[in-house]
């Protein structure tokens, strides 16, 4: 393990927490019933279990029990919401707002959408990967039916106002989805204070198990109608059928339960590491950070870098560290990231950036680590481009 490189890239993916592995495993193999069996103890003990992870989620993001549908993770429950309210609001209209900076989850449901007739306002973001509220109030139409803007960018880490999109949509009887992905456990998100209506959830991104996520759906004030994407048993009152996952959904429970209670004190150790990093990296010229300075996720430094092939540095930080040179589900093709295209970056600055994510089993050592190699790299690199470009 200990030559293997440093993880830096908790917006991919984390690793479980033992905690939430040792809550899973007696329900691999000991009280392995279906929570659907409601005859015997092994369907009651798995159901218990469910009900007590949807207790958990549902007090997390203040809604009830009711109104969290479990789904195979964010892209199923993206997918879910944005096919699921087209299909069931299309009569009242076919108007959906959404932003550049969002994940493919979000964008390529709405691209489909379009070939089935809907129009889709697509929102450009400010320098700082900020959306302006004015082009969003410009952008609603009588027959807009749904907004999309996520909580937290997986890329850049920008935190979107997300109170004021939900109070201008709730202003205009819209309904407000947002992709939560990022945001579970590591923000507060409040369903009512922020009047969201439907929200993705995923639990891989904050040290539970990969291959389950959620959606909430608001259940009144308003009652919002979701056709369902995926048809069988009637599961999840019949939003989303399918034998429910209780390891799963157990670990999905814990992770958030352990990630709420550090909360305060883990965002405050990921802001100290996340300034020391950008401190030790902002000494070179020529770094750029990408996104808004501090309205973004506290494990999140995202920068861009003068001077430098794209490829070269990435493979020159690959021994040292793991970590992304764009969005991971778009990084192996090399092609600038469309997110940080959208900041206004030229395509060469775009596709010279380094994505850090921080996370809960970093330590200060590994950063000073990282910091210095990665600003061995960068120098090195300039260093033969120069030679280069004298010969
Ligand atoms: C990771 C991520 C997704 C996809 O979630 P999965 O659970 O892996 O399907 C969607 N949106 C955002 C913002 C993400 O970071």
């Amino acid at each position: 393990m200990s030559n293997r490189p440093i993880y830096l890239d908790c917006h991919a993916t984390t690793p479980v927490d033992e905690r939430v592995l040792a809550a899973m495993l007696p329900y691999f193999i000991e009280k392995f019933g279906n929570p659907a069996s409601i005859n015997h103890v092994y369907g009651w003990e798995a159901e218990a279990a469910v009900k007590q992870t949807r207790e958990i989620l549902a007090a997390a993001i203040n809604a009830t029990p009711e109104e969290i549908i479990f789904t195979s993770g964010a892209t199923e429950a993206n997918n879910l919401a944005i096919k699921g309210i087209a299909e069931a609001y299309f009569p009242q209209g076919q108007h959906i707002i959404t932003v550049a900076t969002e994940h493919k989850a979000i964008l390529d449901p709405c691209k489909y959408l379009k070939t089935l007739g809907f129009e889709i306002t697509i929102l450009p973001v400010k320098q700082d990967g900020l959306i302006d509220l004015t082009q969003l109030e410009q952008a609603f139409r009588p027959d807009t039916i749904l907004v999309s803007v996520m909580a937290a960018n997986n890329e850049i880490g920008v935190l979107q106002p997300i109170a004021e999109i939900g109070e201008m949509c709730r202003d205009r009887n819209i309904i407000f989805h947002t992709d939560a992905a990022q945001a579970i456990g590591k923000i507060p998100l409040d369903v009512q204070a922020m009047n969201i209506d439907i929200m993705s959830l995923t639990a891989h991104k904050v040290y539970g198990p990969k291959g389950i996520g959620a959606l909430y759906v608001r259940r009144r004030n308003p009652r919002v109608q979701l056709a369902p994407q995926q048809h069988g048993g009637g599961h999840e009152r019949g939003m989303r059928s399918g034998t429910l996952y209780t390891p799963q959904i157990v670990g999905f429970g814990k992770a958030v339960e352990i990630a709420l209670a550090e909360q305060a004190t883990e965002t405050e150790r990921l802001t100290q590491l996340r300034q020391s990093l950008w401190t030790q990296l902002s000494q070179l010229e020529g770094i750029h950070l990408n996104g808004h300075p501090t309205q973004r996720l506290a494990g999140n430094l995202s920068i861009s870098v003068e001077g430098v092939d794209g490829a070269a540095l990435s493979l020159g930080l690959q021994p040292v560290m793991a970590v992304s040179s764009g969005s991971a589900c778009s990084s192996a093709v090399t092609a600038p990231s469309y997110v940080l295209t959208a900041l206004g970056h030229s395509e060469q600055l775009a596709y010279a950036s380094i994505r850090f994510g921080i996370g809960r089993f970093n330590t200060a050592e590994e950063i000073d680590i990282v910091a210095k190699s990665a600003i061995a790299t960068i120098q090195s690199l300039r260093k033969q481009r120069t030679l280069v470009h004298k010969r």
